[in-house]
């Protein structure tokens, strides 16, 4: 790779400190993905980068590239700081909550286009309030699954092709609806006290749909990005519900756990 200069648009998903007076950014951007570019005395109040060298800001980067573990940023104005995203110590965590799935989700040179704009989206609809959080945190994770490919099968049971049914149930693993004569007679009537799996010995997780969240699921879905927030769950349980629902189908699938939601959930419970 030669050495060259470029600017591109991007967000900052985590910043640490180097030494007493730089930063080390990971920024996220459509065409180049995830990287790293060291910012030169961006804690200094008197640098004028340092307002693009925090956490989820959106901005233009001038960076000068020498290899391809070697960045440098050599100008940067900002587009959006998102500094409603630390008005409170639950949003903050929750606003770290989507940085670190953007960095699970993304990598070096991979083209991130679909979770970057998720990101933004987010963190617009978080500073403006637009809906309640839980639902924003909610639509975040049910499309960041299907980002990552994890795009469940919403219109019928996956083991018998009901279409209708008593009740159906989000098989997590096999990404997909059961029904609840199939999810009756399957594995996950493993006596009680056992830990139900499938015939591969993969734990078995079916979480119940009720009211109207499964409405809801197939809406995130199935709409633009833009329209991804624009419905309301009347019923507080609907909505808790959902949000069960998200993360639980988010987390199994990326097989991995987050301090930053683990703080986000302690300090929304107080
Ligand atoms: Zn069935």
């Amino acid at each position: 790779m030669s050495v060259r200069d470029y600017s591109l648009n991007a967000l900052v998903i985590r910043e640490l400190p180097l030494g007493d007076n730089d930063k080390l950014l990971t920024l996220l951007s459509e065409e180049a993905g995830r990287f790293n570019v060291i910012a030169k005395g961006a804690k200094s109040l008197k640098n004028p980068v340092m307002p693009a060298c925090r956490a989820f800001v959106w901005a233009n980067y001038e960076i000068h590239e020498s290899s391809a573990d070697s960045r440098w940023l050599r100008s940067a104005s900002v587009i959006e700081p998102f500094t409603g995203l630390c008005a409170d110590i639950g949003r903050l965590y929750l606003a770290q909550y989507i940085a670190d799935v953007c960095m699970e989700l993304s990598g070096p040179g991979e083209p991130a286009g679909d979770i970057l704009r998720l990101a933004l989206n987010s963190y617009f609809a978080l500073t403006r309030d637009i809906r309640p959080e839980a639902q924003i945190k909610a639509v975040f994770e049910w499309r960041a699954a299907a980002c990552s490919g994890y795009s469940p099968e919403l219109s019928r049971c996956r083991v018998c092709g009901a279409e209708r049914a008593e009740a159906f149930y989000l098989d997590v693993m096999n990404g997909g609806l059961i029904c609840a004569s199939c999810a009756g007679s399957g594995p996950a009537a493993a006596a009680e006290g056992e830990v139900p799996t499938d015939a591969f010995g993969t734990r078995t997780v079916y979480l119940p749909l009720r009211g109207q969240v499964p409405a809801a699921l197939r809406y995130i879905l199935e709409v633009p990005m833009k329209s991804m927030l624009s419905f309301e769950l009347r019923d507080p349980d609907d909505l808790s519900d959902l949000a069960g629902i998200c993360e639980t189908y988010l987390l199994s699938h990326l097989g991995t756990g987050f301090n930053s939601l683990k703080y986000y959930h302690e300090v929304s419970q107080l």
